[in-house]
């Protein structure tokens, strides 16, 4: 029997639970809310269950902040989320508890940014951020993640304030006008009092928006140097923004180091649908099934 690769997509706002087979294509999927850790977490175990015979692994791409350290007393843990519920929840004990297989445990970044490198193995480096409910971002050198004690955390870098920006004082829990807190979804609904989708295409809004996020990337850039940075989520998929971000990137870095050329440098995915971080996810537990074995 051939084997199957399971990926568990774990978002703020809904879980999206898929099964592959060994050419990482999808062949069965199921989302559902993310609600109440338990009885979220029992769904995507009973899907899982069906496939107990030629499931070989499953991996697992989180919202964060979550503990990826195989060391840590609370690895497998989602951790300082302010979602309700969740903090300080053990997802990864919970799974293991019914489901015998071996898992992999990182962001839902990470997952995305190993999907996108998964398509094009050319290259080498890259980061993946999510502009969505909150923002994330996954870098990949090589076979690896960046990291150090724990996953990177740039969708909360600081950002240096729009002049036209100045009476928001952003929507970020923890930090108020870090990255996520001026340029995620929810910022655009607090600052217009209409949400992202219904915001008409004129409006200076998305100027101020595009003005945080291509300092993301130009960060980013400086920080890594990666060959690509990618941006996903529901944010992105207004057609405008990329371009957007593009012309304001080129003002922002002015010339100082060389980059690809903008419109191949800064993409959005190439895998569709956005379901980059469920291709990650079953090279992921491809990987470490191979590793187990
Ligand atoms: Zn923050």
């Amino acid at each position: 029997m051939s084997k199957l690769y399971g990926s568990i997509e774990a978002g703020g706002t809904k879980f999206v639970c898929a099964i592959g087979n060994e050419a990482l294509v999808i062949l069965e999927s199921t989302s559902f809310p993310t609600d109440k850790p338990e009885e979220t977490l029992q769904k995507a175990v009973d899907f899982f269950k069906q496939y107990d015979e030629s499931l070989v692994a499953i991996s697992v791409g989180s919202f964060g902040p979550i503990d990826v350290a195989l060391d840590s007393k609370t690895y497998g843990y989602v951790t300082t989320t302010p979602k309700p519920n969740w903090a300080n929840f053990d997802m990864i004990g919970f799974l293991k508890a019914q489901l015998d297989l071996p898992l992999y445990f990182t962001t839902d970044v990470n997952a995305s940014a190993f999907g996108e490198k998964i398509l094009d193995p050319s290259l080498n480096s890259l980061v993946y951020f999510t502009i969505g409910t909150g923002i994330g971002a996954g870098a990949i050198q090589g076979e690896d993640f960046i990291g150090g004690i724990s996953h990177a955390e740039m969708g909360h870098t600081f950002v240096k304030r729009h002049p036209d920006d100045l009476a928001f004082s952003g929507s970020c829990p923890f930090h108020g006008d870090c990255l996520e807190g001026l340029a995620a979804g929810p910022s655009l609904e607090a600052r217009t009092g209409i949400r992202g989708e219904n915001i008409s295409l004129d409006s200076t809004v998305w100027d101020i928006q595009a003005y945080y996020i291509a300092q993301a990337a130009v960060s980013a850039t400086l920080t890594l140097r990666p060959e690509k940075i990618i941006f996903g989520g529901g944010v992105m998929a207004q057609e405008h923004m990329m371009a957007c971000v593009r012309q304001q990137f080129a003002t922002l870095l002015n010339g100082y180091v060389t980059v690809p050329d903008l419109t191949e440098y800064l993409q959005v995915p190439s895998i569709a649908n956005n379901a980059s971080a469920t291709v990650g996810n079953f090279a992921l537990a491809k990987r470490l099934a191979e590793q187990v074995k």
